[in-house]
This record gives structure tokens, sequence and C-alpha cells, in this order.
């Protein structure tokens, strides 16, 4: 076993390398969602509300309450706090619901914990108040360094304030910092991009998570699209984006794991990956999703109904077995960037998991889409952003 890096964060928190590559055996994770934003961006469709700040204290003692009677056999490799806006609980909250978790589900010695972070609601002494706690990570909400852009996503802080985050973060010894972007927007300049880019390059954060602008149903941005006001998101153009991602992170020493995600050596995403590794994950909070031993459920999404179902014992709104996880897996591990280890595939997944798609993978390889060698599976680079494709052919 790899010996864990020490880390000299105030709390003592040690964190284990990753690489991104495909686990065999993952760890559990255990994702937290609070379901808060000060204020609702134009393209967002996630599950989170505005106006809701008196609802808080309930919230986190419905939360731990159902972290009390959460599953206990085996401990977290990960925790991610995700969102909404999970800094806007304040730090004490989140130190409370992280306690519980170490409490009732057990965390690994140097598990990764991360917290999503809104650059208006933190500053350095809350980053040491998540420090003190055990919080090894944060993700911070950069989306763009340019101010039209920010503007059109409807963000309200400038970019100034998202790297001051960034280097009040990093201005607390040993946690990891990463930087989440927006690529093509109707919005963004080429040159936007890469200012963007070169801006988070400079500051060295551990990871950058860059995804492409989808316009999302029901969200205000797809109203604006609908009615012409705003055009419509071209995937060509974020492909080049993503090209250029690829340059400027490259160059700079960052290495592509997963599609979407880059790390400096050794500092790619613990949760990220038992995701892409189809592991096992409790859900936990509103309308949050988890998987455990081949069963899906989610909960209630409407915070308040969340709470009222949790006095009563029971937020779960659905459940379902998951039949085909061989195929789930398949499409899953092949967005990692190193694929999936066809032999220890086959041992989670059962020996015909890769044996019975071998024509595909054959006519996949010949197309110049997959590439395998003895050990491994993976999506060629430049077929990166036809994963999907990929993916569907071989279930
Ligand atoms: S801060 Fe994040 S979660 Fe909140 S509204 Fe904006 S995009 Fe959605």
């Amino acid at each position: 076993m790899t010996p864990p890096v020490a880390s000299p964060i105030a709390s003592g928190v040690t964190r284990m390398p990753c690489d991104g590559q495909w686990a065999a055996e993952p760890g559990l994770g255990v994702y937290l969602h609070i379901p808060f934003c000060k204020h609702r961006c134009h393209y967002c469709d996630f599950n989170t509300y505005e106006g809701l700040d008196a609802l808080h204290d309930a919230y986190v003692d419905a939360l731990i309450r159902t972290i009390e009677a959460a599953p206990s056999d085996r401990p977290a490799g990960s925790v991610f706090f995700g969102g909404g806006t999970p800094t806007l609980l304040g730090s004490d909250r989140l130190s409370r619901i992280l306690e519980a978790v170490r409490t009732h589900i057990g965390v690994d010695e140097g598990a990764e914990v991360t917290v999503e972070a809104n650059p208006e609601t933190v500053d350095a002494r809350y980053f040491h108040a998540l420090a003190q706690a055990g919080v090894s990570r944060v993700s911070i909400g950069v989306q763009s360094l340019a101010p039209h852009v920010l503007a059109g996503l409807g963000r309200t802080h400038p970019a100034a304030r998202a790297l001051e985050a960034i280097a009040e973060a990093q201005s607390v010894g040993g946690l990891e910092v990463n930087a989440d972007l927006i690529y093509g927007s109707p919005w963004e300049r080429p040159q936007d991009w890469g200012r963007t880019l070169e801006g988070v390059v400079a500051l060295d954060v551990d990871h950058v998570s860059a995804y492409a602008l989808t316009i999302e149903e029901s969200t205000p941005l797809a109203t604006l699209v609908r009615t012409g006001r705003v055009a419509d998101v071209d995937p060509d153009t974020q492909a080049d984006r993503h090209a250029v991602a690829e340059e400027i992170l490259g160059a700079a020493g960052y290495v592509r794991y997963e599609v979407s995600n880059w790390s400096r050596p050794g500092r790619a995403s613990t949760h990220n990956v038992c995701y892409w590794s189809a592991g096992d994950y409790l859900g936990l909070g509103a309308g949050a999703h988890g998987h455990l031993d081949g069963r899906r459920y989610w909960n209630l999404r409407l915070p308040r109904d969340f709470i009222a179902a949790a006095e009563a014992g029971d937020v779960e709104a659905g459940s379902e077995i998951v039949d085909d996880r061989a195929s789930e897996a398949l499409m899953l591990g092949l967005r990692l960037s190193t694929g999936i280890d066809m032999r220890a595939f086959e041992r989670r997944f059962g020996s015909e998991s890769i044996s019975q798609r071998a024509d595909v993978i054959e006519e996949l390889m010949t197309r110049g889409l997959l590439i395998r060698d003895d050990e491994r599976l993976w999506v060629a680079p430049e077929a990166t952003l036809l994963g999907d494709e990929v993916a569907r052919a071989l279930i």
C-alpha cells in the first residue's frame, strides 16, 4: 500500500495520493448535498434554492439524523460536500456535519474531504476553520475570469474575488484547491477562455475541473436561448475550447485523468474516481443519489420535505436495482483517461463482462476510437469527446 502523503495541514489531516486510475476496489464515497444558494445562476438546474436561510439549522439537524441512520459497516474513503453552496452554511455547521460522519459512518485515515465553495461566501479564516475540522480539499466555483462571461452566466462575484479566494485557501497550509470552470458559453471569446486557464494556472491550483456549458431545460438561460435573445452553445466551439484546455493545462504540467478533469500528478480527486470506478457511495441530503451494492436510491428533493421526512426516519423518494452493473461500470470507467483494468474489471463484474464485447471492442479499435493493451482498455485521446458514443456501442 502506498504510504499517506504527510500534509502540513493544521489539523494534522493526511491525504492519500490519487493518480486518477480506475480503482478495482474503490473506497466508499459519502456525498452530502447542501441545497442552498445566495442567488440562482442563470444556467443552473441543480437541486438548490435561494432565500431559505431560515431553514439552515433545521436542515443540518435533519442531515445529521440521516447520517446517524446511515450504514456504518465500512468507513468512508472520501467525503464530498456539494450543492448548492455548502459554504453558505458557515464553517461551524459544516464541522458539525463532518463530525457526525466521522462518528456514525467512520472516515478512513487520510480520506479526501472536499467542500465546494462559492468565492463570495469564504475568506482565509473560513478556510482555516474548514482545515481545522478535517477538510483536505476545497473546490472553488471560479467558472470564468472574464467579467462579461460571469455576468452572462448570472454569477454575482467579480473575477478578482475568485482569484482571491483561491489564494486564501492556499494560505492555509495543506488545503488542496480545485478551480471549477465552465467553457463554451455564448459570451465567451477564445481569448477569455485562454486567460481564464492561464489565471488559475498562474496560481498553481492542484486541480482543474472544466465542463462545457449545457443549456438545461427550465433554466432562465434556456428561455433566453429559446426566444433567440442568446445564442445556443456550439459543440464545435466547445470541442476547440476543450483542446485549448488540454494544451494550456498540459503545458503547465497538469494531467487530464478524466474527460473534464485535470490535476497535478497524484492530486486527482479520490471521490470523483470512486464514481468513475463504479464504486459505492452514500447520498445524503435533499435530492442526493446514492448507490450501494447494486441498489441505486434517491432522496426527496425539496428541503422542507426532506426535513419533515428525516424526522419520521425515511427520506428516500425512490430506488431501483441496477441490473447491468458491468455496462454502467464500463460507461463510467471509460471516462478515465487510462480507462479500465480489464482483469480487475472481469473479477468484479464477471468473466464475460469483457469477452462478450470482444467483437464491438475490435470494431471500435479499428475505427481508432478505443485502444487496448494486455491490461487496459481506454478511449483513444483523439476520441475523448466521443466517449459517450463509444460507451453506447459497448453496452
Ligand atoms: S452557485 Fe452553483 S449551485 Fe448555486 S445556483 Fe450557481 S451554479 Fe447553481
